[in-house]
Order: C-alpha cells, then structure tokens, then sequence
C-alpha cells in the first residue's frame, strides 16, 4: 500500500504545481490510473488510495481482472478496440478512448444501441510526425466528426492522443499544443451531440507540460504502479 500511496502523493503534487503554472484548478483534472500489466491487488490498493478512475489497453486483460476489483471506478479502455469486441468492450468499460475509424464509430453506436444505452468516447487522433499506428489524422478529424455526428448512441466527449515518446518532456509540448489547438477548434464547427469536454493527453513522463498545455485528463501506469515488465 505504502509505495502507491507515496507515488500518488508525488503525482498529486505535480498536479497542483503544473495547475497552478496555468492558473487552473486542481481538482479540474482527471487522474486516470493505467492498471496494464498490473494485478488486481495493485488496483485495488490503488481504489483504496482514492483513485476513481482506471485505465486499460486490453479488452482480454480487462475481462480477466475486473471481476476482482473491489472498488467501482470509472473504467476506460485507452487500447486500440478491434470491431469484433465491441460488444465485450462495452460490456467492461464505461469510456472508449480509442475510437479513430467510421466502421468502429457506427459499431460501437449499434452495440450500445441494442444495449439501450450511449457510450462515452474520445477520438484518438494521430498528430503530426507520429510514427503510432493508431489514430486518426487529424487532418481526417472533420470529416469524420461530420460522419458521426449523427450516430445517435454515440457521445464523443473529447480527443485523446499519445505523441511520440521522448526523454525530455519539454520535446512533447508542440505535440500537446496541436492536440488543445483542434480541441478548441471542434466546438466552432458546431456539430450536433459533439462535445469537447475532456483532452485526455500526458502519461507518466510527461503529464507536468501536459496539464501547462491544457490537458484535464492525464493517463499514468508506471509513476504510480512502478516500471512494467512486459510492454
Ligand atoms: C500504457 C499507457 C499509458 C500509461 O503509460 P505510463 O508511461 O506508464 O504512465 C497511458 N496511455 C496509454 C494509451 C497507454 O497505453
């Protein structure tokens, strides 16, 4: 317990800090705990440090560990989603984060549709230079909000993106600033049921520059849980 508890703090206070070199509050922006790799006890001794909201990659890893977390967070798949899993997926998580195609966006309405319910997403989007395979060029972003728009089940809430890692976080910052710069733009192309309320973007190495650039969710494994050994 006491190791997570201690990581949390330090996160926290980086939080505080980075919040108030923009003038913004705290408590404003979302803690996104990615449990990955990790087992269950380590999840729920990080529920029982106060976190509310988790993330994983895998629909597969998902199933497995859900079932023993003693907690009810917020769940959010941040991992690429295959069509075929759409209806598990939906089953396990309250958020998708990755949506970055049509076929996946009118999938996903259908799924919850039939679910009689709506899902809560972010479109993942590639930014400029990235080498990752997923995500939508941003580029795309338009037209593909126009096409979606009027999937009826579907809340698209915000963007979501992970930019190229590197060393020096400082490297990261143009990449955050593309990413709140589309964010603030979406709202003036004025399409029905599109909202932009959640900027998920910053992991464990660099989630300081990108609270200073706007973010109000931030995704962090290893600053919390320790280094993964596998992936
Ligand atoms: C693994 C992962 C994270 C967390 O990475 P850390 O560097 O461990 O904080 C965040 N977002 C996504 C999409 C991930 O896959």
């Amino acid at each position: 317990m006491s190791y997570i508890k201690d990581n949390l703090r330090r996160v926290q206070g980086i939080i505080a800090e980075s919040a108030a070199d923009i003038g913004r509050e705290p408590a404003g922006i979302t803690l996104l705990a990615v449990t990955k790799t990790f087992p269950h006890e380590l999840v729920n001794e990080a529920l029982n440090c106060g976190i509310t909201a988790i993330g994983e990659n895998r629909v597969q890893e998902a199933a497995g560990k859900f079932p023993f977390l003693t907690g009810r967070p917020e769940k959010h798949l941040i991992g690429p989603l295959q069509t075929n899993k759409v209806n598990k997926a939906l089953t396990l998580f309250d958020w998708i984060q990755s949506l970055d195609n049509v076929k996946l966006a009118k999938k996903l309405d259908q799924a919850a549709g039939k679910l009689g319910r709506g899902v809560n997403v972010l479109v993942e989007v590639k930014l400029e230079d990235e080498p990752n395979k997923h995500g939508l060029d941003r580029h795309k972003l338009r037209p593909f909000l126009e096409e979606t728009a009027s999937l009826g089940n579907l809340k698209i809430q915000g963007l979501m993106a992970i930019p190229p890692f590197k060393s020096n976080p400082e490297e990261v910052r143009p990449y955050f600033k593309q990413l709140r710069k589309l964010f603030e733009t979406v709202p003036g192309w004025d399409l029905p049921n599109v909202r932009m309320r959640y900027l998920s973007m910053g992991m464990s190495h660099d989630f300081g520059v990108a609270i200073q650039e706007g973010s109000n969710m931030i995704r962090i494994g290893s600053a919390l849980f320790g280094e993964r050994r596998i992936r």
